[in-house]
């Protein structure tokens, strides 16, 4: 019985939640199928990691040991951030590894471009003639025409050391559709680009976003959230829609989008006003004293000068102005203010998608709301909110190639200096204006087409052969995007490859570990298994592999001094295996885990292979707050209170991917800060404190939002033009997770529709009620969708899921949730038409015979123009749309659009850019210290060797 409390249920004393741990090599249940005879399967439990969002939750697969088959999913109970818990997207693994429509071996295009014929091949034929373009990429000097563009990476870092081995800056990201609004924010203030809240510990969650449903690591934070509720805390929820998360809200506020950052501010200008805030903590680490140097060079350079100045610039955003811009009522605002102004060091808050990726200037929605953690005090405190690499831990890999030595403008642009990430979504409009064209671009969890604004032109540029010379689509099933590939080559899902990944789920650092199951399995039984592809059905392969296999090829002879970092350390000249890679990284950079793992009889990487995930260390506390060793302060310089020296850095097994600041003009590395005669680590911002005031916004010309402001989005009610309304097309369906979720039946039982949110005010103004079919009017296209007549969205705005609408223009693809359309062009106009929905049918697995739904949503992305930010680069996804009764001839799921207003609309929004080329301070391309996936060497930063154009 004492193996049970290990996991202890609801009643903590006699019913585990889990199997206990050391029975997970012969676990054994009754076969629920065969009731009522009592018939035991025995499984062999294997730890692995959900793919199907970010959070990367722990799954135990359930190894029947009789037919070496997966019997299902569960929760792993050893996992830190999940804790045995997932969504239901966790254990529909099990329908995604057993769709019968799954890609099992790879394919070449045999047609046209997106004809949709496709022949059989082995892996030797696609791997050659990829790695030979490639290699002659590469030794033509054409580095910046090979290209990899992932969605949901899945790992932490691997495919980025494949690029910088071949010496390529191809890496591209999915990042500026998703959060770069948010992080950008977060890294003008601290340095890092992401929050890790301490909801369980908070007496105030502060969340702007549907966090408790779909938010970043939702059920992680979920959980965690809950807790916090359940210890008394106050949850505050800003959303436009009656999110599930505003369910549970004891305020839920519903602005006008957009209006975000307005409200954050009066709040902040309550605390302020009233003294209601952290004074010492402002102090001692807020970059006040730079702000007084160079905004208010004629004021005392005191605390208290500063204090004044906070007053009057904050005096502007009192709750009336707030309510007039966000429309919620005054006294409600102020209401919620006074709650946060409780909370002192215990507030925890986050904003994710949501209004930071919908508005132009969202990324100032993340910058108000931190302002109010800074104000607090609430920074790294128990309760608090802190920087994410602080709860995050990123092992050193076994090799660690060099930057590589060119910078690619096709995703990080002169006209986008501070943008947070790559300018991904613009590419197709880059490859028409002749900036650059594609040799082999690899698409990986990434479905563009679909997926990103604009799907039309990524349709015009992936069918041009011209502009891209070779599509390789890496994945494990067909969507929209591969349509579009020369290669379609099936790779693992969450239980058939490897990965690392840690994420800032709560103030600890852990590592998990993705595997395949099988594989595990058999070795845990003594077999061996020396390719993922022994393994997996059909041909499926990991991505791991691949790229060891690819490298190689293109450096056969390791004369490009690639091979070598593909190379096995215990058998020199020979192939590195994944297995020994990880054994590597487990034994040599996870701190603790040798040691544990020993505890128990294990290598380390039997540990991880058993477990599937290590805790490192727990409570990571106020980093900024550290003394910085002596043995660190050797030879210094203090510059406007930043501390410099001449000492190395220190070894370190943790290689989280921080900034860096740039060293003194005398070369010393930044290393601390001067707060009250001490040296403390600070932040990595160039001034080394919280900058609330950022001179690198101001140095790049954008002086008027060196401060965290308000800017008004492009659906304010002044950029509308007359009879359009603002469209919320970001939230998320809790079951389907993009392009990833459609090959899982029981998620696509619960959820197959997105109808328009309409409010009732509004439904009577357009004479339409639920069912009816209405036409949205975006700047470039309308697509065809059915109305929800609901009070739980605010009047005036319409809402539209992004998590439905899939379809396929052949036979290749899901047949449970893709809709077969026709697709129509004329010169620049594009149609898509709904030709067949959903529909039963017969396959290996029983249950397609019995699919009831035949609605699979629509596909409202295509008909959205590129909307880039001109500061943190990301598209900004709320719409201008006008919506009216469907006319007559409109079919649901009617889609058309102009690729040539598109092209209009994008050249409106680039002028909006203050490029590298005009306003860069100091001849680079971009600030240095700011995070850049993939960093190329210093040297490629330069613009040109002459001094700057003004
Ligand atoms: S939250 Fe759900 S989808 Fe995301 S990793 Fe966890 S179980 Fe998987």
């Amino acid at each position: 019985m004492a193996d049970e409390i290990r996991y202890p249920g609801p009643s903590c004393s006699h019913l585990a939640s889990f199997p206990p741990r050391e029975r997970w090599d012969d676990w054994v249940e009754l076969d629920s199928r065969a009731w009522p005879a009592r018939v035991e399967r025995r499984s062999m439990l294997v730890p692995t990691t959900c793919f199907n969002c970010e959070s990367a939750c722990g799954l135990l697969a359930y190894v029947d040991r009789d037919t070496n088959k997966v019997r299902k999913f569960e929760g792993n109970p050893e996992h830190p951030g999940s804790r045995g818990r997932n969504c239901a997207k966790g254990p529909a693994t099990l329908n995604q590894i057993e769709d019968p429509d799954r890609i099992l071996f790879p394919q070449k295009r045999t047609g046209p471009r997106g004809g949709g014929q496709w022949a059989r091949i082995s892996w030797d034929e696609a791997l050659d003639d990829i790695a030979a373009r490639i290699r002659k990429a590469i030794v033509d000097g054409r580095e910046n025409e090979v290209m990899y563009h992932v969605g949901r990476p899945g790992e932490d870092g691997y495919t980025e050391r494949v690029l910088a081995a071949w010496g390529v800056d191809g890496h591209n990201s999915h990042t500026n559709i998703c959060s770069s609004g948010s992080r950008a924010g977060y890294q003008f203030w601290m340095g890092y680009d992401r929050p890790s809240p301490d909801h369980a510990n908070a007496d105030v969650i502060l969340l702007v976003s549907a966090h408790l449903e779909s938010g970043h690591y939702f059920n992680p934070h979920a959980q965690r959230i809950l807790e916090g509720k359940q210890r008394g805390a106050k949850l505050i929820v800003l959303d436009v829609r009656l999110s599930n998360t505003a369910t549970h809200a004891d305020h839920w506020l519903a602005p006008y989008p957009g209006s975000e950052a307005a409200i954050l501010l009066a709040i902040a200008n309550h605390l302020i006003q009233t003294g209601r805030y952290d004074h010492e903590f402002v102090r001692r680490f807020w970059n006040w004293q730079e702000y007084l140097r160079a905004e208010r060079p004629g004021a005392p350079a005191t605390f208290e000068s500063f204090e004044a100045a906070l007053r009057e610039i904050y005096a502007a955003y009192t709750f009336e102005m707030a309510a007039r811009e966000s429309g919620v009522a005054a006294a409600d605002l102020l209401e919620v203010a006074r709650i946060v102004a409780t909370a002192g060091t215990r507030l925890s808050t986050h904003s994710w998608r949501s209004a930071a990726a919908g508005n132009l200037g969202g990324w100032q929605v993340s910058r108000a709301l931190f302002l109010l953690n800074a104000l607090s005090g609430a920074v790294a405190t128990e309760g608090g909110t802190f920087p994410n690499s602080w709860n995050k831990f990123v092992p050193r890999p076994i090799h660690s190639p060099p930057h590589p030595r060119k910078w690619n403008e096709l995703t990080w642009p002169q006209d986008f200096p501070l943008s947070c990430n790559e300018m991904s979504f613009l590419l197709p409009h880059f490859l028409r204006e002749g900036r650059g064209r594609l040799e082999v671009y690899f698409s990986r969890v990434y479905n563009p087409v679909w997926t990103n604004p604009d799907g039309f032109s990524w349709i015009e540029a992936l069918s041009d052969e011209a502009k891209v010379g070779l599509h390789v689509a890496l994945t494990p099933t067909w969507s929209e995007s591969a349509n579009f590939a020369d290669y379609v080559l099936p790779m693992g899902l969450a239980s058939e490859r490897h990965d690392t990944h840690s994420y800032e789920t709560h103030d600890a650092q852990w590592l998990g570990f993705r595997q395949p199951v099988i594989k595990a399995a058999r070795q845990r039984m003594g077999g061996s298994i020396t390719d993922t592809r022994q393994v997996n059905p059909g041909e499926v392969w990991e991505e791991n592999e691949f790229w060891y296999e690819l490298s190689w090829r293109i450096d056969p002879d390791g004369a490009l001094s690639i091979r070598k970092h593909f190379e096995s350390k215990d058998r020199p000249g020979e192939k590195l295996s994944v297995d020994e890679y990880y054994a590597w990284m487990f034994a040599h950079s996870v701190p603790g885990l040798p040691e544990k793992a020993a505890a128990v009889g294990l290598t380390p990487l039997d540990y991880m292979q058993r477990y599937g995930a290590f805790e490192i260390s727990r409570g990571v506390g106020a980093q900024h707050a550290q003394p910085v060793p002596a043995e660190e302060l050797v030879d210094t310089r203090v510059v406007d209170g930043r501390v410099y020296t001449r000492a190395p850095l220190p070894e370190s097994k943790n290689v989280v991917p921080l900034p860096s600041p740039d060293p003194d003009a005398e070369g010393r590395r930044p290393v601390g800060i001067e707060v009250d005669g001490a040296v403390l680590r600070g932040f990595p911002t160039p001034s080394g404190r919280l900058e609330f005031y950022s001179s690198t916004l101001c140095a790049w010309g954008w002086p008027e939002h060196a401060l965290p402001g308000y800017i008004k989005s492009q659906v304010h009610p002044d950029h509308l033009q007359p009879g359009e309304m603002p469209l919320i097309p970001t939230f998320r369906l809790p079951v389907q997770i993009h392009t990833r979720s459609a090959n899982s039946k029981w998620l696509d039982e619960i959820a197959h529709t997105n109808p328009l949110w309409v409010h009732t005010t509004d439904a009577a103004r357009l004479g339409v009620t639920t069912g009816d079919l209405v036409r949205v009017e975006t700047r470039i296209g309308h697509f065809v969708v059915k109305a929800w007549v609901t009070e739980g969205i605010r009047p005036g705005v319409v809402a539209c899921s992004h998590h439905m609408g899939r379809w396929k223009l052949h036979d290749h693809g899901q047949r449970q949730m893709m809709a077969t359309v026709k697709l129509v062009r004329q010169g620049t106009r594009f149609s898509l038409l709904r030709e067949k929905g959903i529909a039963p049918y017969a396959s290996a697995d029983g249950d397609t015979r019995r699919i009831w739904w035949t609605d699979s949503g629509v596909h409202q992305n295509l008909t959205f123009p590129v909307q880039p930010d001109p500061v943190s680069g990301m598209h900004c996804w709320h719409q201008a749309v006008r919506i009216c009764r469907a006319a007559p001839g409109d079919r649901y799921g009617d889609i058309v659009v102009d690729t040539e207003k598109a092209r209009q609309h994008y050249a409106e929004w680039l002028a909006k850019a203050r490029p590298a080329e005009r306003f860069s301070p100091d001849g680079t391309r971009r600030p240095y210290w700011m995070l850049r996936p993939l960093r190329p060497a210093r040297e490629a930063y330069r613009l040109r060797s002459e001094p700057p154009r003004k």
